[in-house]
């Protein structure tokens, strides 16, 4: 037998209806905001990501999945949603004619990581980017989008966590501190840090390993290098949040592992006694400089993205209901070839009139197909038999209350407009 690859998952059943509930939930969430459907492809030239998500951070580095093309192209599946859509963003001159893009998408993206509960190597996030504009309500309305959607799914067990990393000028001096703080004991410290302190300080921060140690506690804060301008940007957003009544926590800490972020950074958290390890459910900030070094125009941006096999993890360990259409409206049998014929052509005619059905196919005897409909918890049983056939009718049973009629075959759409309580499709 083929097995799936690891890290990977095949979804269906329940967990199919789960996930399209969700998107449900995304896309109506994205139409309140104004905001565009985007699909970009899954995979795209490796330069793109090397460039623009950076060659220091672990997504690069060690996660991505790169191969040749028969034509000798260097590919990479995408791991993030980001570099793809500002790429798109440049390629179609979406600056022209916007001057606010606002960009939401949903779908596989793809790591090389160790997979556990709650971290695949293919998984799906949604997200949206919101292009075009500096000020710091931008900012804002990423933080409010994601705390609304949560907040529709009904997942109360969040904590929203934001920092600033502030502007090119105010990250450059703070990177100067951070590397004279940890100089004297950076050797003692694990050999990620160590490479992390010539290749990206600020990542340092980020580290699992030594993240008790006096060194980690005592050092420097970003948030005391903002200057004037960074710092303002992130007290209107504070500001803007305590007017939407959000709720946050200022991490200092928090910086994200993507390079391409300024000013506002924010992560969601589940948090939510024993959930596990893997309980950041979705993050994103402001990303400046992304456009402009994709040699797009100077262009500021702000977006997020969260994981859907997290976010659904969470929404099941709450106990959350997910709102999932179940059953069909009728399910149909026929006795004989006659029956079983004209069994297709009601089908047709209800499914012509939006109402779902299904038939038997596999010619079942009487007791088997009403064991079907329940399997298929259909509202109504639609029989087709020889005395049916010959006197044009047919019989329909609620398979709730078991009542039972007989109509004319060509009143089988009144008869279901008559009873719409009981349908589903209404
Ligand atoms: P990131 O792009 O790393 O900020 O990730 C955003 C969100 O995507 C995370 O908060 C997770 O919910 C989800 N995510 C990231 N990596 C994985 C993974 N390997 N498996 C499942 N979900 C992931």
């Amino acid at each position: 037998m083929i097995t799936k690859a690891k890290g990977t998952n095949d979804i269906f059943g329940l967990e199919g209806k789960k996930i399209r509930y969700v998107e449900r939930v995304f896309e109506n969430i994205m139409h309140k905001y104004n905001a565009e459907y985007i699909k970009t492809p899954i995979f795209e030239s490796s330069e793109l990501f090397h460039r623009g998500v950076g060659e220091t951070t672990d997504i690069v580095s060690k996660e991505t999945y790169d191969f040749k093309d028969r034509g000798n192209r260097s590919i990479t599946l995408r791991p993030e949603g980001t570099a793809g859509i500002v790429r798109s963003f440049i390629e179609n001159k979406m600056y022209v004619d916007n001057n606010l893009s606002k960009l939401w998408y949903f779908g596989p993206m793809f790591r090389y990581e160790r997979p556990q509960a709650g971290r695949y190597r293919e998984f799906y996030q949604a997200g949206i980017e919101i292009i075009g504009s500096n000020s710091p309500m931008a900012d804002v309305e990423a933080i409010s989008i994601m705390v609304d959607f949560f907040k529709q799914l009904g997942l109360k067990g969040i904590k929203v966590n934001i920092n600033s990393l502030g502007d090119f000028e105010s990250r450059s001096i703070y990177l100067d501190a951070l590397k004279k703080h940890f100089k004297s004991d950076i050797n003692n410290m694990c050999l990620d840090c160590q490479t992390r302190y010539e290749k990206n300080p600020l990542r340092i921060l980020d580290c699992k390993v030594d993240h008790n140690r006096d060194i980690m506690k005592n050092a420097p804060k970003l948030i005391d290098y903002l200057n004037e301008f960074s710092k303002q940007h992130f007290d209107e957003v504070i500001i803007n949040l305590n007017e939407l009544n959000i709720d946050y926590v200022i991490n200092e800490k928090l910086v994200r592992g993507l390079d391409y972020y300024t000013h506002t950074v924010f992560e969601i958290e589940a948090s939510i006694k024993g959930f596990g390890s893997q309980n950041v459910l979705g993050g994103g900030g402001r990303y400046d400089n992304l456009i402009q070094n994709l040699s797009g125009p100077d262009t500021p941006a702000v977006g997020f993205a969260l994981g859907i096999e997290r976010l659904i993890l969470a929404l099941d360990y709450e106990k959350c209901e997910f709102n999932i259409k179940e059953g069909i409206d009728a399910y149909i049998f026929g006795i004989g070839n006659l029956g079983i014929n004209k069994s297709l052509f009601i089908a047709k005619k209800l499914r012509d009139n939006n109402y779902s059905c299904e038939i038997d196919m596999f010619n079942k005897n009487i007791k088997a197909n009403f064991k079907q409909a329940d399997k298929y918890k259909a509202a109504y049983v639609i029989i087709i038999g020889e005395d049916e056939i010959k006197n044009d009718y047919l019989t329909i049973k609620n398979n709730r209350t078991k009542d039972e009629y007989h109509i004319e075959s060509s009143q089988i759409i009144a008869f279901f407009k008559d009873t719409k309580k009981e349908i589903q499709n209404d």
